[in-house]
């Protein structure tokens, strides 16, 4: 079964404008979806919907029983990381929101540090980092409690394209690595085709998904 799905979601808002009309949409568990689609089609009020920042207006979202925890993780487009705290206490915000203290979050914090590559930077505050450094860190910290899910709303859309394929590649690494669900929103035809096993276009006024399709990666993926 999968993860997560939408079954006839419609969001409407209250000044009237509808963002996501009768969307049917399955997310499996493993799966890295990218959705793809103009501006004002919906894709980041999907994300909101699974995030459970919002409530559909109609249809619902309709989840696996979880087993254990299903939380999700959340990377914006602008890394809004808190600007005096170091690299490392950046990334162990959401576990010390959780309670756990500087000492037991120190293994979990450095883990995720190493896996973007940042293990040498956990000392330095966020301007003293590139942008490419900082959406590494923004990463790090989404991925820090080990969510079912990782929601990115156009990550590298602010970065030089020379970064932006350097984290594609990072990415793409850390899902083979740890099989996390992604729900990757981008403007990026190459981005989607790269990163992910499913793509799914919409179009806009109102939004639908219009195209649904499966990716078969040109290159190993395991
Ligand atoms: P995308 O992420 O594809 O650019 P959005 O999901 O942000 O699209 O927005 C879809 C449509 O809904 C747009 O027309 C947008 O202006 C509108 N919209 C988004 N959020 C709200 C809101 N909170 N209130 C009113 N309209 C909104
Ligand atoms: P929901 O009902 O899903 O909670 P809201 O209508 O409360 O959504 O809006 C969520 C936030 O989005 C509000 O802070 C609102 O100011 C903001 N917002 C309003 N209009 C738009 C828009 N056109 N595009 C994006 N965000 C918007």
């Amino acid at each position: 079964a999968p993860l997560l799905s939408f079954k006839g979601v419609g969001k409407v808002f209250s000044n009237g404008v509808t963002a996501l009309d009768n969307v049917d949409l399955s997310v499996h568990e493993g799966d890295f979806v990218s959705l793809l689609g103009p501006s004002g089609c919906g894709k980041s009020t999907a994300l909101r919907l699974i995030a459970r920042l919002s409530t559909p207006t109609s249809g619902h979202l309709e989840w696996r029983k979880a087993q254990g925890d299903d939380s999700v993780g959340f990377v914006f487009q602008e890394p809004t990381l808190l600007p005096w705290a170091s690299v490392f206490d950046n990334v162990w915000l959401p576990l010390r929101l959780r309670g756990v203290s500087r000492l037991k979050a120190t293994p979990a914090v450095m883990e995720m540090l190493a896996r973007v590559h940042l293990e040498n930077f956990a000392d330095a505050v966020p301007r003293e980092l590139s942008g490419g450094m900082k959406m590494r860190v923004s990463i790090a910290r989404a991925m820090v409690t080990k969510p079912r899910v990782l929601l990115m709303d156009e990550p590298f859309a602010a970065l030089d394209e020379i970064t932006r394929f350097k984290l594609n590649n990072d990415l793409l690494e850390l899902w083979q690595q740890e099989r996390f669900t992604a729900v990757f929103v981008t403007h990026s035809v190459f981005e989607s085709v790269f990163l992910s096993n499913r793509i799914v276009v919409m179009a806009a006024k109102p939004g639908r998904v219009y195209r649904n399709m499966t990716v078969d990666a040109p290159y190993p993926r395991d």
